[in-house]
């Protein structure tokens, strides 16, 4: 059975009528600009066919119930429970459930409307492993509270609404860029979002190009001190080199030739972690104009380069994403390999040759288990449309 379709079942079991909607929000990968959203950079990615599906409709009552078929549980929060974060019993809200009752909080911060509502919500988009589950659940319920509450805006605006639930809600310091793919994703085209402006575009993903996830199975996610002692260390380089070059905001105002000019200034933290971001910004600059001109070839090797840089000089990669990437570069039809999201676990993105897809996922799954011992869950994706009703 399809998810729409599982949910849609499972509603009528839970609530003992039809779901009036269905809503879809992707999860995503992102292919190049990682660890530069925070810096002011530009991101490369794309919603892809691994999803969130709600099954929805408005509840009768002053509460919203929702089942997460994922974990066969049930939570249950109305206006009045938000801010304490718990259930009208009394008890606490589940872990997932902080999600869902975000967007509600946001969206209610915002001043749009959030009629309680009955939902099944199921995805199989893999959880904690770089793909961006979170968002997608979010934005899936922020769709079914623009359609019952019967305002509109626009998808970067439902985004940032995504996100704003996410900092301020569950407590996750996380950028921009998934709740924007999740939203605004365009079937076979991947994004371009400029972070400091938050204007994007769209750019044509080469028809022979097919875009596979590789999921390490390993989860060492990258706690909130690592993530945070980064972005410090990026924030003392802006002020260090600040002193030189007046006026910079964020290291993505450094340019690759001021940095090597001035890197000596840096002490060695800060000097690896910016490298990193002040080439990354170059790279995803480069990558506009070869996509453009469907140099493959070229983009790969800057995905390769990406790798290296994470493992080097960002330092947040780990043995298995490691091996992971070294297997898929030395497979035939692999354009490039590196680790994608936050690092330490979860997922490599690959570009591959369409007619090698298969082949490659299969030496890939062989390669990394038998260097590993783990079995890794491979996913030849396509770019898919952002975050919407089910037809
Ligand atoms: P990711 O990189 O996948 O976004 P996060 O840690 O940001 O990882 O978000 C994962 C959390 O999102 C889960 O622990 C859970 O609370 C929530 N979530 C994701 N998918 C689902 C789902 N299918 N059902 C319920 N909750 C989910
Ligand atoms: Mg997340």
């Amino acid at each position: 059975m399809t998810l729409d379709a599982r949910v849609y079942s499972l509603f009528k079991e839970k609530f003992s009528r039809e779901a009036q909607y269905i809503a879809r929000a992707p999860g995503r990968v992102n292919l190049l600009g990682e660890h530069v959203d925070y810096n002011d950079g530009f991101v490369l990615p794309a919603a892809i066919d691994r999803a969130t599906y709600l099954a929805f409709g408005p509840s009768e009552s002053e509460v919203t119930t929702l089942w997460a078929a994922d974990f066969g549980q049930k939570a249950v929060f109305s206006a009045e429970t938000l801010a304490a974060k718990t259930q009208p019993d009394g008890s606490p809200l589940p872990d997932w459930a902080f999600y869902p009752a975000g967007v509600m909080w946001a969206l209610t911060e915002a001043g749009l409307k959030t009629p309680p509502l009955q939902a099944v919500f199921a995805s199989d988009v893999p959880r904690g492993s770089g793909l961006s589950s979170s968002a997608s659940v979010e934005l899936a319920f922020a769709v079914a509270w623009q359609q019952l509450g019967g305002w509109n805006v626009d998808p970067m605006r439902l985004a940032q609404l995504g996100q704003r639930a996410e900092n301020g809600y569950v407590g996750v310091n996380c950028g921009i860029m998934d709740q924007f793919a999740s939203a605004c994703g365009v079937e076979n085209r991947l994004l371009r979002l400029d972070c400091r402006s938050l204007t994007w575009e769209t750019v044509a993903l080469p028809a022979e190009v097919a875009i596979v996830v590789a999921d390490t199975t390993v989860r060492r996610k990258l706690t909130s001190g690592e993530y945070n002692r980064r972005r410090e260390a990026c924030e003392l380089a802006v002020r260090l080199l600040g002193e030189s070059l007046p006026g910079i905001r964020a290291l993505r105002d450094v340019s690759p030739e001021d940095f090597n000019r001035l890197a000596a200034q840096l002490p060695l933290e800060a000097r690896l972690r910016a490298r990193h971001v002040v080439e990354e910004i170059e790279r995803t600059r480069l990558a506009q104009s070869l996509l453009e001109h469907g140099d493959v070839a070229s983009f790969g090797a800057l995905i390769n380069t990406c790798h290296a840089s994470l493992r080097d000089f960002y330092e947040v990669s780990c043995p298995e994403l490691d091996v992971m990437t070294t297997v898929a570069q030395s497979l035939p039809g692999c354009w490039g390999a590196r680790l994608t999201g936050a690092g330490f676990g979860g997922c490599t993105v690959n570009l591959v040759a369409r007619e090698a897809a298969q082949e490659f996922s299969r030496a890939l799954a062989a390669g990394y288990e038998s260097r590993t011992g783990f079995h890794p869950d491979i996913y030849i994706c396509q770019a898919s449309r952002g975050a919407g009703l089910l037809g």
